[in-house]
Order: C-alpha cells, then sequence, then structure tokens
C-alpha cells in the first residue's frame, strides 16, 4: 500500500450509494505492438518464449475450466474455455506465429500481433454472426501476450476479494460479469451517465463513477479508496475523518434505502388522485424478482441485447422464446415490453465492426442491424410471438426513424404470424407493437408513424444525445448533455399530444424518468408512464405521492416556454420546493444530473 496524501477526484456519479475498500485496478492490455526483431542467434530462444507462453496459457485455462467446473456454474463458460484450449492448437495461430518469428525474425510479441491482424483480416469477410468468434481468437492472444509479457490477465468474473476496481474504461461486458458480492464499486477514466456501462452499474446497483480524469494514473493496486456514487467523487487514501463520514452516510443510505422499500406497498398516486405508472428496466430475465420487490408495474423495457452477453453465437428460438416466457408468466398479468435487439452503438459491438464503423452510435445499429440481418430479427420475432401466447408481452422496436423501417419490421412481423399459423404454433396474433422515439425524425414524423403503433416510448438518453448531438458516453461533453434543453422539452410534448390525440400510450424509458427532477419534470409535460431501473421506483413513487399534477401542469406549460437551457433550468430550481415540498432526494437529484444547476 502507497502511503501518499489524501486525493479527492470529482467524476459523473451513475448510481446510488457510497463504497470503501481496497483499490483493484483493472486494465485491458493493449495486442498492438511495435515492431520488433530478434538475432538470429536468438530465434530458437524467441520460438522457446512463444511457446512457454502457450504452455501457460493451457495451464491457466485448465485451472480455471476445473474451478468453473468444481462451482457447477455456467456451461456457456465451460463451453467457451473448451473452444480457447482448440484455439491454442489453431495452426493459423500457432503454426503461423512461429513461422513468423523465424522467416522475418520477428520478436514473439510482434508476430502474434501481426498473426491476429492476418486473422481479423480473414473475419472482415464473414458475415456479422461468425465474426463474433473472433472475439475468441482476440481473448486467446490477449493471453498469450499476457504470458510474453508476464503480467497478470484479468477478468471481473473471477474476482476473488471484494475490490473497488479502477479502469480507464469498463466495457458494457466488463461491468455486466461483475460478482456484486464482490466488486464494491468501480471508477473509470470514460464514460458518461447514459452509457451502458452506466445502466448495468445501476441494474446491479454498484456504486460507481465514471469520467475521473486521470485516476489510473494516480492510484496504486490496493489502495484504500472510498467512491460516493451520489455525489461523484471518489477519495483516495481517506483520513481517519474521511472514513467515520463515509461510513455513517453508508448506514445513512442503507436505512433511507429499506424506509423507501417499505413504502412499496402505496400506490403511485399524486394528492390529488392521478395514477402514474411505474414499470422497470430490465437487461436480464434473472432481474424479474427485482422488478416485483420493487413493486413496478410490470416491465416498460427489457434490453434483450443482453442476451449475447458472454456468448459467441445467437440464442435459438426456443431459448428465446423460453427467456421472455419466465419473465412474462412471473410479472402476468403486468405489461413486459420486450424491445427488439438494439446491438451496435456501445453495445457488444465487434472490435472490427468498431474499425470499419467510425461513428457506431450513427451506424448499423438497433432497428437497422435487425432488418439488415433478417435470420437473428425473424427469430427474435417469431420467439416473442409465441412466448405471447401469455398475452401480456408487447413488443418494442428501438431506433425507429421513419415510417419504411416501421412498415419492414411490421410486414415481417406480419408474415411470422401467417408462418406461426400455418406450423399450427400457439402464439398471439393481437401483440402490441410499440417504437422507441430517440431519433428526431421520428419525432416529427410521430403523427404519420402513430396509426401501425399501439404505443410510444420515448428513448430520451438516445433523443438527447441525437437532437443535441452530444455523444451520451463521452465524460468530455457530459455538461453539454441537457435533458432540460427547451428542444428535448418540446420534442417530448409534442410526443405526449400526437399520444393523445392518436389514443396511444406514451411512456418514458430513458434515465430521465428514474432521475426524481427529471421525472417531475415529465411528469409536468404530460407524461403518465415512467419506466426505470428498479432500485429507483420507491424514490420516484415517494415523490408521486406528494406532488398535484394540476400545479405540475401549470409549471410544464410555463416551462414549455422558456427558449435557454439555463432559464429552463433556473425555472425549475425555482419551482420545486413550491411543488414538491420538503423533498430531500429532489434538490439532491438535481445537483447531481449532469445538467446541474447553474451550470
Ligand atoms: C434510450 O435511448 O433512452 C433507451 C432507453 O435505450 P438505450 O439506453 O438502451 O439506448
Ligand atoms: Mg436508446
Amino acid at each position: 500500500m502507497t502511503n501518499s496524501g489524501r486525493i479527492e477526484l470529482k467524476g459523473v456519479g451513475i448510481s446510488s450509494g457510497v463504497a470503501i475498500g481496497h483499490v483493484r485496478l483493472f486494465h485491458v492490455s493493449p495486442l498492438n505492438v511495435g515492431e520488433s526483431t530478434v538475432i538470429e542467434k536468438n530465434i530458437d530462444t524467441e520460438v522457446e518464449r512463444f511457446r512457454d507462453a502457450v504452455a501457460k496459457t493451457r495451464q491457466q485455462i485448465e485451472e480455471l475450466g476445473k474451478r468453473v467446473g468444481e462451482r457447477g456454474e455456467d456451461e456457456a463458460l465451460t463451453e467457451v474455455l473448451t473452444m480457447h484450449l482448440l484455439l491454442l492448437e489453431d495452426k493459423m495461430i500457432y503454426d503461423r506465429t512461429i513461422t513468423l518469428i523465424r522467416n522475418e525474425r520477428y520478436g514473439a510479441e510482434y508476430a502474434l500481433s501481426c498473426v491476429l491482424k492476418e486473422v481479423a483480416e480473414r473475419y472482415a469477410g464473414l458475415p456479422d454472426l461468425f465474426r463474433e468468434r473472433f472475439k475468441d481468437v482476440e481473448d486467446i492472444c490477449r493471453r498469450i501476450m499476457d504470458n510474453l509479457r508476464g503480467v497478470h490477465t484479468q477478468s471481473l468474473e473471477h474476482l476473488e476479494e471484494e475490490s473497488i476496481i479502477v479502469a480507464k474504461d469498463l466495457a458494457p461486458s466488463d461491468t455486466a460479469s461483475m460478482r456484486r458480492d464482490k466488486v464494491l464499486g468501480f471508477a473509470t477514466e470514460v464514460g458518461g451517465k447514459t452509457s451502458h456501462t452506466a445502466i448495468l452499474a445501476r441494474a446491479l446497483e454498484i456504486p460507481a463513477v465514471v469520467g475521473v480524469r486521470g485516476i489510473s494514473n494516480l492510484v496504486s493496486e490496493n489502495d484504500l479508496a472510498i467512491i460516493d456514487s451520489e455525489a461523484g467523487f471518489v477519495i483516495i487514501h481517506p483520513t481517519s475523518d474521511d472514513l467515520r463520514e463515509y461510513r455513517e452516510k453508508q448506514d445513512l443510505y442503507n436505512v433511507r434505502q429499506s424506509r423507501l422499500f417499505e413504502q412499496s406497498v402505496f400506490e403511485p398516486i399524486t394528492l390529488d388522485g392521478h395514477v402514474i405508472e411505474l414499470m422497470a428496466n430490465i437487461e436480464f430475465a434473472s432481474e424479474v424478482d427485482t422488478v416485483t420487490k420493487y413493486g413496478a408495474h410490470g416491465v416498460g423495457l427489457y434490453r434483450t441485447e443482453y442476451l449475447f452477453l458472454n456468448r459467441r453465437i445467437a440464442p435459438s428460438e426456443d431459448e428465446q422464446y423460453e427467456d421472455y416466457l419466465k419473465v412474462a408468466e412471473k410479472l402476468a398479468p403486468e405489461p413486459v415490453i420486450i424491445r427488439t435487439f438494439d446491438l451496435g452503438g456501445d453495445k457488444f459491438v465487434h472490435p472490427l465492426d468498431a474499425v470499419t464503423e467510425l461513428n457506431p452510435f450513427l451506424g448499423c445499429r438497433a432497428i437497422r442491424f435487425c432488418l439488415e440481418n433478417q435470420p437473428l430479427f425473424r427469430t427474435q420475432l417469431r420467439a416473442i410471438l409465441r412466448a405471447g401466447k401469455s398475452k401480456n408481452i408487447q413488443i418494442l422496436y428501438p431506433l425507429i426513424s421513419g415510417c419504411s423501417e416501421l412498415k419492414a419490421a411490421n410486414d415481417l412481423l406480419e408474415s411470422l404470424k401467417d408462418d406461426l399459423a400455418r406450423e399450427g404454433v400457439e402464439f398471439n396474433r393481437d401483440i402490441s407493437v410499440g417504437a422507441m422515439i430517440e431519433v428526431p425524425s421520428a419525432v416529427i414524423q410521430a403523427r404519420d408513424l402513430a396509426s401501425d403503433l399501439d404505443f410510444f416510448s420515448i428513448g430520451t438518453n438516445d433523443l438527447i444525445q441525437y437532437t443535441l448531438a452530444v455523444d451520451r458516453g463521452n465524460e468530455k461533453i457530459a455538461h453539454l448533455y441537457q435533458p432540460l434543453h427547451p428542444a428535448v422539452l418540446r420534442m417530448i410534448h409534442s410526443i405526449v399530444e400526437v399520444g393523445r390525440d392518436y389514443g396511444i400510450p406514451v411512456d418514458v424509458c430513458g434515465e430521465m424518468a428514474g432521475d426524481p427532477v427529471c421525472a417531475v419534470v415529465l411528469m409536468s409535460l404530460g407524461i403518465e408512464r415512467l419506466s426505470m431501473a428498479p432500485h429507483v421506483i420507491p424514490t420516484i413513487r415517494n415523490i408521486i405521492r406528494s406532488v398535484h399534477i394540476d400545479q405540475l401542469t401549470q409549471f410544464g406549460s410555463e416551462l414549455l416556454r422558456m427558449t435557454t437551457v439555463e432559464n429552463a433550468k433556473q425555472f425549475v430550481v425555482e419551482q420545486l420546493s413550491r411543488l414538491v415540498p420538503d423533498h430531500e432526494d429532489l434538490s439532491k437529484g438535481f445537483n447531481e444530473f449532469p445538467v446541474s444547476a447553474g451550470k
């Protein structure tokens, strides 16, 4: 442990709670290495060094396989490990690296990185789903590379001690593989409040701060650290006063949570008798118990793309059917809104795609990806239609940008219904279909879309990023990501009006719905259904129970007249204490939000 002094770093708090513990640095070693050669007489030694690294990798994978087997865990993981053992012998990797060392006199690390590039080129010509397998090749090469360099390969899945993770960046898959009992909290240099890593941190209820510049160079392995996820602070080498203060804060947080939790039995009704529906966003079927625990009125957003986590091939129709049916049956008769795969953007993007797509958030993502990969989309739609027999399932298409996309998806859905009917398979022909409204063009064409839809679900995370041209995951411009921007507020309100005119429900399932201040603003604009991370439901329910819709509506119509984000924020700050008196969560929530007051 280092003895240097106290350091306090500011970032963006993305979940709730406080974590105190020792740091584990998580880093992914680079696979690109500079050119290096060896002299003639050292070639045999270099080949031997490579062989030793492969042998060590084999031993590590076998040991890991044994541990996984003993714990009786995760068959899929065992399968992957077996595949990795086979890859170690693959001529394309093993023999080719040795050939490059011998013929070109390359250093082992450089030879291996050249081989990886060659393999990447081969995979680049294959269909997307095959290219997913390249991840295994990359994984295995990383392990060999780490052994050549003499560093330890890390995986958050197999963390043995309770730790605070510090990393430059974490992919959503790194976050999802975290074990809640081992990862006390995490801090990263990169990321924003609505990045998918942040969404997962909230789903897993892990205290976390992102956008902490320079943190990975300021901490050392095993340093003591505090993560204050609510205020967005990280303290390294805390003093004894810090430790006392934050332990108290942890206790207070736990007391507050259990108090809110006890109130889960109450209905989310305003003081003047309006019911606001509160639904849950989930990423995994296993979260279904959390949905009930926090008293959500069903699932407003099931992000099914997380089925691709830790997988090399798409889940089969039957696997998906069982997964969807399990969630639906557990929650029946409450609604379960299943969003079709929103792959791409920052989610499960293949390293090769990241190279070929300069701007993945504007690339082949979500509905575009599904319409281009019809077999994958058909399989999912069939599974949803079949699971729809439980009657509470609804379909939601992500990233609809116009009527042609909606028509293409709906036509496919209709043809699949006919197929299922012909095959005599049970399904729901009358399944409700909704579209995510998260692209400005969809807002402008909402009336054209409405006639072919049963509901709208506003995805504010993307709607804000595409409307304001601010990358939702980029901490450098987090201050420009403005949920209270007049353009955003007016867009939301215009969708509410279209919904009313066409008699279709409008919900918000972006992170704004679970933010105390924004939830009040959304209600003031006429939103009556909010979907959010399950654990924030008690806080939002509590706020709903202390407001009058009549007052909020009046406030909303004045808010819509603001022409700058600064005026809008100031107006919200001024009015909050009147609209929601004595609400500590609310004022705190506002300061926490990335658009913090007064900026
Ligand atoms: C959104 O964009 O608001 C949304 C809910 O979808 P995701 O965060 O998965 O992109
Ligand atoms: Mg979205």
